[in-house]
């Protein structure tokens, strides 16, 4: 096992009713301001709650943070902090709601000229306005990690800091029963490829984490397909809910080498196509796992075993089986598994691998070894 620091100081307040608890949560001085998309809390009962828990406390609003948020909506909140002096930021809704108001959080403090800098160009972030949050879509981990997505144009780029974790995360599966289906899917297929980003690498005997996510990806495949199909069921929500958070959180990701290609290729499919975020994962995840077939084996086989009883003969075949599962599993949920399911051709490829290129994703994978080449032979095999 490797070297590992590991703190998450996000208080989880998880189950049917919680939304009561952000009161007593939150310093009875503060004033806050409450972020949301693009407006599903206000027809599902969510807002409604979160008002009945703030009524002792000061706070306004700031709607429209759009899927995959903006740049531009988000420093318009920016303005509102900073003019107004909100000290406290609740953020109610899915991952990028949550990941919009880590940016104004850190945004509304940054001391630079210009807070893309935060995303383009490193930019530290020194301090940031606390901020707690109400989770209504599992899928990102966002609720309980230090990372967030911000696009601009056809730029999507990440940054993260301890100090825009959320100070606590609400987690009520109750609400996520509003969910359209394909939110739903999109959540149990994010969630899925964080744990697998964590742990297909190479072993490095670190055996708590890898049954921690064996028993995360297992969940995701027991329940994920049943949401789909019972989509009343609570206790179904209440399981992905959970396993989402804690595929995200640190936790799994403790020790061990990590591969992001999936993500960050994924990322591009997004800033460039407008490809759901998880939907672009479920189509490279398959890719990256036949073009490293040879160096991810001993995990790939490992996850076969372990995750879906696969028996088989020859090491190859049992590869080809355990891929088959996977891609499977991501046709069950209903997600596209290559590039031409989701509309694009050979044709698209080159521009992606330049974007990477731009953003500087020449390292990518757990050693270093997927560079734009590498990059451009996974988006064939997607095809
Ligand atoms: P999302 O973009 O936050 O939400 C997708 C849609 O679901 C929105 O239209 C939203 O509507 C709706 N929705 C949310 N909760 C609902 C509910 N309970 N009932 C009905 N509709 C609901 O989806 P997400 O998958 O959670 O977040 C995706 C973003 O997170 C991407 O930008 C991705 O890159 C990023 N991400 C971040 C991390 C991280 O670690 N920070 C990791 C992976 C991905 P409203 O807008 O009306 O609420
Ligand atoms: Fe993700």
């Amino acid at each position: 096992m490797n070297k590992f620091t590991f703190q998450n100081s996000t208080k989880i307040i998880f189950g049917e009713g919680q939304i009561a608890e952000i009161s007593s949560n939150i310093p009875k001085d503060a004033r806050i301001l409450v972020t949301y998309g693009g407006g599903s809390i206000k027809s599902n009962g969510v807002y409604d709650q979160v008002c009945e828990a703030l009524s002792d406390h000061t706070w306004d609003e700031f709607g429209g943070i759009e899927p995959n948020p903006q740049f531009a909506t988000l420093m318009e909140a920016v303005k509102l902090v900073q003019t107004e002096g909100f000290d406290y930021l609740l953020a109610v809704g899915g991952g990028s709601v949550v990941d919009g108001t880590k940016f104004i959080a850190a945004a509304a403090e940054y001391k630079g000229s210009d807070p893309w800098d935060i995303l383009a160009a490193d930019a530290k972030v020194e301090s940031a306005v606390p901020m707690g949050c109400v989770l209504t879509l599992p899928a990102t981990g966002s609720e309980s990690n230090m990372g967030a997505v911000v696009s601009k144009g056809s730029e999507k780029l990440s940054f993260g800091s301890p100090l825009v974790r959320p100070q606590f995360a609400v987690l009520d599966p109750a609400v996520t029963l509003t969910l359209p289906a394909r939110q739903v899917a999109n959540g149990v297929v994010d969630a899925f490829v964080h744990t697998m980003e964590q742990y297909l690498t190479y072993p490095v005997n670190a055996k708590v984490q890898d049954r921690f996510s064996e028993g995360l990806l297992q969940t995701l495949i027991e329940e994920g397909p049943k949401a789909m199909i019972e989509p009343e069921d609570l206790e179904v929500r209440a399981n992905i809910m959970w396993a989402a958070t804690m595929a995200l959180n640190g936790l799994i990701g403790a020790g061990v080498p990590q591969d992001w290609t999936t993500h960050m290729i994924g990322h591009e499919l997004t800033a460039l196509h407008k490809i759901d975020h998880a939907r672009t994962l479920s189509i490279v995840l398959p890719a990256v796992m036949r073009h490293q077939r040879e160096a991810k084996k001993d995990k790939l086989l490992q996850y076969g075993v372990r995750v879906f009883g696969v028996e088989c003969g020859t090491e190859e075949e049992c590869l080809d089986i355990i891929i088959g599962r996977t891609v499977a599993f991501f046709r069950a949920m209903g997600v596209p598994t290559s590039l031409s399911e989701a509309g694009l051709s050979r044709d698209d490829i080159e521009p992606i691998v330049e974007q990477l290129r731009t953003h500087g994703m020449l390292k990518l994978g757990e050693h270093g070894a997927i560079g734009p080449d590498e990059a451009r032979e996974i988006l064939e095999l997607a095809l």
